[in-house]
């Protein structure tokens, strides 16, 4: 049993890590309280190639895998960039697979060296309001009309639409009632947000907010043929492909904001004084964030073995479930725990523990709720009967 990473993997880790900290916690404060792009941070990250990381080397990437994706994002989200500074980036570093493993040749060659250098933002369009966490209940429809189709339908808290000239995604070709597996009949496009067809409006949310989420209203669009992703009706099934490493890259960005956490609050702890003693000498807090630590390393482990295995085309469900599920609510954890240690100034915007905090409870609904993870291990790994 080998746990070390390779002398590739730490030079990215510490490379990205030295990149990330030229951004410090006011750069991404203060974005987040303007609502603005990290456009600086993102034009570096590409400068610095990491944007090709999983992109195949004749399109311009490095063609590595996701181990080193999830090295980068959780350093990324570990400086203290947390989720504004991994979302800006993360469906550029692996959200593409779906092109790379059924896009035609054409479609990669226009699209990914774009991708590695930067100028193409992309976005993700799978979510809608009427159908939620139940995919197949997608009404968005693309329907045929010669060499091209056109398309109606409405999306919902997609990320980054409105910087993006592109999305990819997610129609109905056949209806729900007129299929005989209901994740049959649905079709991957990667298209342009043609604003003269697309409708884009920010939602106010909680938390993550240079990265905007947005309601997608699409009125015929009509979009060639050309810019299918592989066949028609099976585009869930290449969505399916992407899920176990987009898990994966979510536990990582949950691991690096639960360790800044945990560095901001041993730093106050050691600082802060009440009562003639450190704060952090209270057992009260001092064992919380020690029980933080236990199960971050934990949740590492597991994020580790689950990257491991998809690299090496092994089956990964239980492993990349377990470590969304684990990293996500260890990291929500120590962000409370570090915001509780703080007092008063873990309220405040000072401290940036508030941001950690609203950031890191994110991942705890999306891309897919705990609950759902709950759901896949009771049913696929122990054997119970589908609860739903
Ligand atoms: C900031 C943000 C960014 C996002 N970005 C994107 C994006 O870029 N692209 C995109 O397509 N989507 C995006 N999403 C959407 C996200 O993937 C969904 O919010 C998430 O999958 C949950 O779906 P829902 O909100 O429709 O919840 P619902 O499906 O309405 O579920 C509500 C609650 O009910 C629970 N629940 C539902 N069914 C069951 C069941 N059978 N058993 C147990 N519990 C159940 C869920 O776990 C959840 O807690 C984003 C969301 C957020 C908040």
């Amino acid at each position: 049993m080998n746990f070390a990473l390779s002398e590739d993997q730490e030079l990215i880790r510490s490379s990205v890590a030295e990149l990330a900290a030229k951004f410090d916690d006011h750069y991404w404060m203060e974005k987040d309280q303007a609502h603005e792009f990290p456009q600086e941070f993102y034009d570096a990250i590409a400068k610095g190639g990491w944007l090709g990381m999983t992109i195949p080397e004749e399109y311009g990437g490095h063609g590595l895998g996701i181990t080193e994706a999830t090295l980068l994002l959780e350093e990324v989200a570990r400086s203290g960039a947390a989720m504004n500074g991994a979302s800006a980036i993360h469906l550029s570093i692996f959200g593409m697979q779906p092109v790379v493993k059924h896009g035609s040749e054409e479609m990669k060659k226009e699209t990914l060296p774009r991708i590695v250098n930067g100028d193409l933002h992309v976005c993700f369009g799978v979510t809608e309001p009427g159908a939620g966490l139940d995919t197949s209940r997608i009404t968005t429809f693309a329907k045929r009309e010669g060499d091209k189709y056109r398309i109606n339908g409405r999306k919902v808290w997609i990320s980054k639409a409105i910087e993006s000239e592109k999305i990819l995604l997610l129609t109905r070709t056949t209806p729900y009632d007129q299929v005989t597996k209901k994740t049959d009949g649905m079709t991957l496009f990667l298209t342009d947000l043609d604003r003269d067809h697309v409708d884009i409006r920010p939602i106010r949310k909680m938390g993550r907010n240079a990265v905007s989420s947005n309601e997608v209203f699409i009125d015929d669009l009509m979009v060639p043929v050309a810019h299918r992703v592989g066949e028609e009706g099976q585009g869930f099934k290449y969505i399916l492909d992407g899920l176990n490493p987009e898990r994966m890259l979510i536990a990582a960005e949950a691991l690096g904001i639960g360790r800044v956490a945990l560095e901001k609050a041993v730093k106050y702890g050691n600082e802060r004084h009440v009562f003639n003693r450190p704060i952090g000498m209270n057992q009260g807090l001092q064992f919380p964030l020690a029980d933080s630590l236990a199960r971050l390393d934990a949740a590492e482990l597991i994020l580790r073995k689950a990257t491991w295995l998809y690299d090496n085309g092994k089956p990964c469900g239980r492993e990349a479930n377990t470590a969304k599920y684990l990293c996500a609510d260890a990291g929500f954890a120590a962000a409370d725990r570090a915001l509780q240690l703080h007092g008063g100034m873990g309220y405040s915007e000072e401290y940036h523990v508030s941001r950690y905090f609203r950031e890191s409870r994110l991942m705890k609904i999306a891309p897919v709720s705990q609950e759902m993870i709950l759901n896949f291990l009771g049913e696929h790994v122990l054997g119970l009967p589908r609860s739903y």
